[in-house]
């Protein structure tokens, strides 16, 4: 079998089998197949789709480009989350320390960032020290010890995925749902959880931007789970504007830690719980949604979700000072509040564009190689439906290069569009799907 064949194949609109797709991933993860034969196949995949069992084909053959974790011996019930990726996102850093409180073990493998969505890895990464590069047996150990893992991709575990991620993202080849189905179902077989929550978000700053597609995708998530047999259920959730008020690395770090100290954005609030909850359903800490959320709003006021926090952080080798004083994060040089040009109600607030204007700034990569600026970001002041008054902040733009600040204030400043009458407030939730 050649390589350009099976690429030829999906060129020409073909169905690939099971053997040709094991063949290209299993060559590719090895290095038979250079990073160009995969960025056409990708590309074909992207224009063309897959059928069902292409993508049900492609997950297992990612999944099992690597070891698969069993976690049995370590415990005996393991959830993990994952979101599709968006903006302002840092929901992991929150729910997954609260669920950990709750005597829930959580062992996650999280992204980089992708294109205009940030990434978790590269958000604890601002925190010194912090080792997102776990083997597998430091991954179990530390479940088995402490009940919380947040890491990056391991080499062990789905490798298939770690390598044709980073080349999705540099080939504009992310937004296709057999490409996001294979990739985050992969890494959740890999790692062994018994049952996943999958926060799927549609809108401008997700990749799917249209209800009907994150529909899709969520169906094909939550099967493809349940034939693995996973428990999975899939939240539907908004991505129109940016969750919560900070985006960017270390700015994203400091506003989970407030949240984790019961401070910090309504809209991000209300989304950890909702997906904590779920968590604590699917784990039988709860036998209905009230309960759940009475649990999971008690554990983060009682402070156990923070102590989670800094027990994971110590345990990954992080600074501890970094997070009990977090204006030591790294911090950027110009910090520039933007006037609002004018009053009105905010009609939208385009999370996209405020995503590439991080990534602009420096927090994102445009090349596999790139190396980011954990400390620019930018924070918005208003969410949509709220009245605005000329003059006042509109939001704050934190960079390390002027020319960059001055791209990024027109940028954002386009992304916020206003009407003189009131503007209904975005829902946060749209669809719950379940196995
Ligand atoms: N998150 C992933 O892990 N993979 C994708 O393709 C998109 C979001």
């Amino acid at each position: 079998m050649q390589a350009s064949d099976v690429i030829a194949k999906k060129r020409d609109g073909g169905e690939l089998s099971g053997e040709e797709i094991e063949f290209f991933i299993q060559g590719y993860t090895q290095g038979a197949i250079p990073d160009y034969q995969a960025a056409a196949w990708l590309m074909a995949v992207y224009i063309h789709g897959m059928s069902d069992r292409e993508t049900h084909d492609l997950t297992l053959a990612m999944a099992h480009s690597g070891h698969m974790l069993d976690l049995k011996d370590v415990a005996p019930f393991t959830v993990d989350k994952h979101s599709t990726g968006g903006v302002g996102d840092k929901v992991s850093l929150v729910v997954a320390p609260l669920i950990a409180a709750c005597g829930v073990s959580i062992g996650k493998m999280t992204g980089r960032g992708l294109g205009f969505s940030g990434g978790t890895v590269d958000k604890l990464e601002s925190i010194p020290g912090y080792r997102a590069d776990l083997s597998e047996t430091e991954f179990k150990a530390q479940l088995k010890e402490i009940g919380i893992v947040l890491t990056g991709q391991s080499g062990e575990l789905a490798p298939a995925d770690r390598k044709l991620y980073s080349l999705r993202d540099v080939t504009a080849t992310v937004e296709s749902i057999p490409l996001i189905v294979s990739s985050i179902m992969s890494k959740k077989m890999a790692a062994g959880a018994d049952a996943i929550v999958l926060d799927v978000k549609t809108g401008s700053g997700a990749f799917m931007k249209t209800l009907e597609d994150a529909e899709t995708l969520a169906e094909a998530m939550v099967r493809l789970g349940k034939q693995a047999g996973q428990k999975v259920v899939a939240l539907i959730s908004d991505m129109n504007q940016p969750l919560g008020w900070a985006v960017g690395n270390a700015l994203e770090v400091r506003e989970a830690i407030n949240m984790l100290h019961e401070g910090g954005p309504a809209d991000f609030h209300e989304h950890c719980m909702v997906v904590a909850a779920e968590l604590l359903m699917l784990a039988d800490k709860a036998s209905d949604t009230n309960a759940a959320l009475t649990l999971a709003l008690e554990t983060l006021a009682s402070g156990a979700a923070w102590h989670k926090f800094m027990e994971m952080v110590e345990a990954q080798g992080g600074d501890l000072r970094y997070i009990e004083e977090p204006e030591r994060l790294p911090h950027a040089r110009l910090i520039e509040p933007v006037p609002a040009p004018r009053s009105g109600y905010l009609a939208g607030l385009n999370a996209a564009e405020v995503g590439m204007t991080v990534v602009d700034l420096g927090g994102g990569r445009k090349q596999k190689t790139n190396s980011i600026d954990h400390s620019v970001g930018v924070i918005v002041h208003y969410k949509v439906g709220d009245l605005v008054q000329r003059d006042t902040p509109l939001f704050t733009i934190h960079a390390n290069d002027e020319d960059r600040l001055v791209a990024a204030r027109e940028r954002l400043l386009a992304a916020h569009t206003f009407s003189d009458s009131p503007v209904h407030r975005q829902p946060l939730f749209y669809r719950r799907v379940a196995s």
